[in-house]
């Protein structure tokens, strides 16, 4: 029997298991990446235009803390990379309410926004009041995904094609596939959707979410679009195989069909809020020509957070619940974890913007690299938060 040996096993070919394949071979360490499709970016991180910009609060917050940081990750990334990939920086916000006017002023003040990364502007285009974000990126995740696997080189092996949850439990270091003997000191589990499959992590609060885009055959005004809209949907700039338009989110319904009353709100929503586009929406509302729909499902946690780092050993915590101190006692407990195993997950509305530090810092955190700033940012996105707020709330496995 062959042997293979690498620092890690990655599952799932996405943003999130690139991310973390990434953080290892920039480090040098080979990683073993397995995707059960025929090709990256082919589930939530295939939409052939996304947006990368910041979640942003009014009043600080941790998510929004992580946001900015893991935004200005990847601005240091991107210049990196040796394959160039086409993007458009720049999107305009529309509020849709004052609410979340004043939330944009708020956080400008709060993170100490510089006035030329978010401005206060009428947009040309529309007339109306809102904001500029200078530094919001349009780009092409596959791009990104390809031009990310470009730069691991030798480091990173992909099989595609390959399922190997049935081989795969949390702390092993050894799996016999195929004729070959696969050694690896950590396992980390980057399957988005299809966590639940693998026992450990069946209790994970995490949700599927269906969400809906359609791409825009090309047309003058949209390819004369400099920056992108955001406007409660979003309207991508033309990278070159025109522009997006999206999304509509539904938590209960998952049909993998295109809805075509969506595609005809997501005309009508964008002819309402950029009136300037009236002439080609109206045209394309006429013949619908050429729209390509794209479905594709999120994975969303509880309180909506990403969720990433050291995989909690549940079902340990669940034998010994009984032997747990109660939360009138004492401030928090130990939460038994595996040793080589982690998670990158439940990446949201937001995971273009969030998985390539997600992933730096899973890494960072296995070589002891964290500094004392960023671990304390880092403890709040460990997917065991579940389980200690459940004990405090005296819900642990009810
Ligand atoms: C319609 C829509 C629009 C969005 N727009 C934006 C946006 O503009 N900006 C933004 O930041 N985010 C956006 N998002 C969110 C973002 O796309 C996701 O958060 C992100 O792509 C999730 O990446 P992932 O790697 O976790 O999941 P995925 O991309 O779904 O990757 C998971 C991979 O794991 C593979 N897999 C599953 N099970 C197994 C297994 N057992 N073995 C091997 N492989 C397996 C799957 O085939 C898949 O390739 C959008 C999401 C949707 C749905």
């Amino acid at each position: 029997m062959d042997e293979k040996n690498f620092e890690a096993l990655v599952i799932g070919g996405g943003i999130a298991g690139i991310a973390v394949a990434y953080a290892f071979a920039k480090r040098k360490q080979k990683v073993l990446l397995v995707e059960r499709n025929s090709y990256l970016a082919s589930e939530a991180s295939g939409n052939p235009s996304g947006m990368v910009y910041p979640f942003l609060t009014k009043k600080e917050s941790i998510d929004s803390i992580f946001s900015l940081k893991a935004f200005d990750y990847v601005h240091s990334i991107l210049p990196k990379l040796s394959q160039k990939i086409s993007l458009k920086t720049g999107a305009f916000l529309l509020p849709r309410t004052s609410e979340e006017e004043s939330r944009y002023h708020g956080a400008k003040i709060q993170y100490n926004l510089k006035e030329e990364d978010l401005v206060s502007a009428k947009d040309p285009n529309s007339g109306r009041d809102g904001f500029f974000f200078s530094k919001a990126i349009c780009l092409s995740p596959p791009q990104l995904i390809e031009a990310l696997r470009m730069q691991c080189g030798e480091f990173l092996s992909i099989e595609y094609d390959t399922e190997i949850n049935k081989y795969v439990s949390p702390d092993i270091s050894s799996i016999k596939w195929k004729d070959t003997e696969i050694n690896f000191k950590y396992l980390i589990f980057a399957q988005a959707n299809e966590m639940k499959s693998f026992g450990c992590l069946d209790w994970l609060p995490f949700r599927k979410v269906r969400g809906q885009i359609v791409l825009l055959p090309k047309r003058k005004a949209l390819s004369h679009l400099s920056c992108a809209y955001l406007f409660g949907d979003y309207l991508t700039p033309d990278l070159g195989h025109g522009s997006v338009l999206g999304a509509s989110f539904d938590e209960y319904h998952f049909d993998e069909s295109p809805r075509e009353s969506e595609t005809i709100e997501f005309l009508h929503s964008a002819r309402k809020n950029l009136p300037f586009l009236e002439e080609t929406i109206d045209e394309l509302l006429k013949t619908k020509e050429s729209i390509l729909p794209r479905v594709s499902f999120r994975s969303q946690s509880q309180d909506r957070r990403p969720s990433f780092g050291i995989l909690p050993n549940a079902k340990l915590l669940q034998r010994i619940q009984n032997e747990l101190p109660k939360p009138q006692q004492v401030k928090n407990i130990e939460i038994p974890r595996f040793q080589n195993t982690f998670l990158l997950g439940s990446l949201g509305s937001r995971g273009l913007t969030h998985a390539l530090l997600a992933g730096e810092w899973i890494v960072k955190s296995i070589y002891n690299e964290l500094s004392s700033e960023e671990e304390s940012i880092f403890k709040e996105f460990l997917p065991e938060r579940f389980l200690i707020r459940a004990w405090k709330q005296g819900r642990l496995f009810a």
